[in-house]
């Protein structure tokens, strides 16, 4: 199965099941705004909470906080949201669909490029072993041809962005001959900045109203809070404020379920440093941060680095972890090493200080700041799309079953008696009692016991509990294995331990302790 129906399969998987749903379903949905179901809201906090342990009950010296959506209007002038959290956007008057200007003319380049892959794939099977790639790349007319096509659309690109110059961004569609995908036609509007965030009125009168915004991101709840959470914590630099929350952009162009929604929530962590140690800071969050997801179990080979080349003006590092998703690699995180920017333009447009005092060097400063900003919504993506598996069994079935690792699964356990009668669900009942004060269990006596492992293995428990008459007999139970369909009988006594060596936090969060 190709890529794309898998990520078909994961969709409907994820609403046949209870994880995700469309927001407001019954009236149609509202586009990139999604709601997480029975399921999903179990995985979704287990994943809060892996990174919340790691993050902060992990180190002494990271706190978290949990700052309002709303915030004072000047906030996001300082950071810069008002003047520059934009896309530039255009539509095609005939299918009155509206594109971000930057992703035509980026995805019309990626056409090109993928011109000369093929050609150069298929010039690899023509001449065999004695092929040299970077003699054809630099001979073929074709080839030269089209990179020299690509390399002026990007440098036009480049220079238009540089001087905010959106008639030129709009002549680059037009000379391209980018067409609308849904109406085949050059028929294009201006170009126009867009800015991202959406914004409502505080205030009952509508001439007091000031108008406020949701926030882009959680960071600047951070921020504001610095010197607030140095000074009663009494944290000594470094130090860092973790924070989880949503966060929302009016996203121009919101596809691919749930990778790019309008509403969305972030996990982010401020590192406080002293200026000039902050790329040697960023360097240890980089690795951390990776580790972190690789400890997840699918496979270092699906995550890589993606060093940023154009550094945003405030930023003097920057990098994204990127996953690889059904639909490629693409950002799952963000490190950057901002510098001093945010806290100093918060100083300018509050008029407080937001100054640190060192006393190992005896000196007031402004600390820098290295940031980690992870989506939860994509970290879920991603770890659905790799435990996601439909796999071919002896009898000929197909089983389809969400690998998930143990400690992050919606459920833990399933109970279940293998009759709806001789004692058995009372005695399945008393197996419940004795597991849900530390585990999300379930229990399940409908149709076949074959049909409710399945079940379970849809939604990724990693155990089922089998309650039979020789429970009755002897106090011993099934209990059967997800990933490997094993059985073993054990002593109900025994369930406890099992079970939670498997399933806690723990070992995952111990293989995070070595960073190098
Ligand atoms: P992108 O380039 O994909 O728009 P970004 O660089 O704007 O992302 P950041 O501002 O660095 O993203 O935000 C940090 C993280 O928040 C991202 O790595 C991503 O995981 C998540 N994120 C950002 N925008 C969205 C969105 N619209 N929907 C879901 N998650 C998002």
């Amino acid at each position: 199965m190709n890529q794309e129906d898998i990520f078909k399969n994961i969709i409907s998987h994820s609403k046949e099941y209870g994880f995700i749903f469309q927001s407001s379903e019954i009236y149609d949905g509202l586009s990139a705004v999604y709601d997480y179901g029975q399921m999903g809201v179990e995985l979704k906090k287990n994943l809060r909470e892996y990174w919340w342990k790691a993050m902060v009950q992990m180190h002494e010296n990271i706190v978290g906080i949990d700052a309002a959506i709303f915030m004072h209007p000047t906030t996001w002038k300082a950071s810069g949201h008002i003047d520059a959290f934009n896309d530039p956007l255009i539509d095609n008057k005939d299918s009155k669909k509206r594109y971000r200007a930057d992703v035509l003319i980026e995805e019309h380049v990626a056409k090109i490029e993928t011109k000369i892959t093929k050609e150069v794939e298929k010039a690899k099977e023509r001449f065999g072993e004695s092929f040299n790639e970077e003699t054809f790349r630099n001979t073929n007319v074709r080839v030269l041809e089209n990179q020299a096509k690509a390399d002026s659309i990007l440098d036009r690109f480049k220079g238009a962005l540089e001087a905010n110059n959106l008639e030129e961004v709009r002549q680059i569609i037009i000379d391209a001959e980018i067409v609308c995908p849904i109406s085949g036609s050059k028929n294009w509007t201006e170009v126009r900045q867009f800015n991202l965030m959406f914004s409502t009125a505080m205030g009952s009168v509508s001439e007091d109203a000031n108008l406020i915004y949701l926030r882009p991101e959680t960071a600047q709840g951070i921020f504001v809070n610095f010197l607030n959470v140095q000074k009663s914590g009494r944290m000594k630099i470094p130090f860092g404020i973790a924070q989880t929350g949503k966060a929302f952009r009016n996203e121009i162009v919101a596809r691919q379920f749930i990778f790019r929604m309008r509403e969305f929530e972030q996990m982010e962590m401020q590192y406080f440093v002293r200026p000039g140690t902050e790329i040697e800071w960023y360097n240890y969050w980089k690795l951390a941060r990776m580790k972190w997801h690789q400890s997840l179990g699918f496979g270092n080979q699906n995550y890589r680095f993606h060093d940023h080349l154009k550094l945003a003006h405030y930023a003097n590092a920057a990098c994204d972890i990127e996953f690889n998703f059904p639909f490629g690699f693409k950002e799952l995180e963000g490190i950057h090493s901002r510098t001093d920017f945010d806290l100093k333009a918060h100083e300018l447009h509050s008029g407080k200080k937001l100054q640190y005092f060192d006393p190992e060097i005896n000196q007031n400063y402004v600390p820098y700041v290295v940031e980690t900003s992870v989506g939860l919504d994509r970290l879920f993506l991603a770890v659905m799309s790799k435990s996601y598996v439909e796999e071919k069994l002896e009898d000929g079935t197909t089983r389809v079953a969400l690998n998930l690792p143990a400690f992050l699964a919606p459920i833990k356990v399933a109970v279940l008696p293998l009759l709806k009668k001789d004692g058995l669900p009372e005695k399945a009942r008393e197996i419940l009692e004795l597991l849900k004060y530390d585990h999300a269990c379930t229990f399940d006596e409908k149709d076949t016991i074959g049909k409710r492992y399945r079940r379970q293995d849809a939604i990724g428990t990693p155990f089922c509990i089998t309650v039979d008459h020789q429970t009755i007999e002897d106090n011993t139970v099934t209990i059967r294995h997800r990933d490997t369909m094993t059985q073993e009988r054990v002593s109900i006594g025994q369930l406890v331990t099992i079970i939670e060596e498997k399933v806690s936090f723990k070992k995952a969060l111990q293989s995070l302790k070595q960073v190098p």
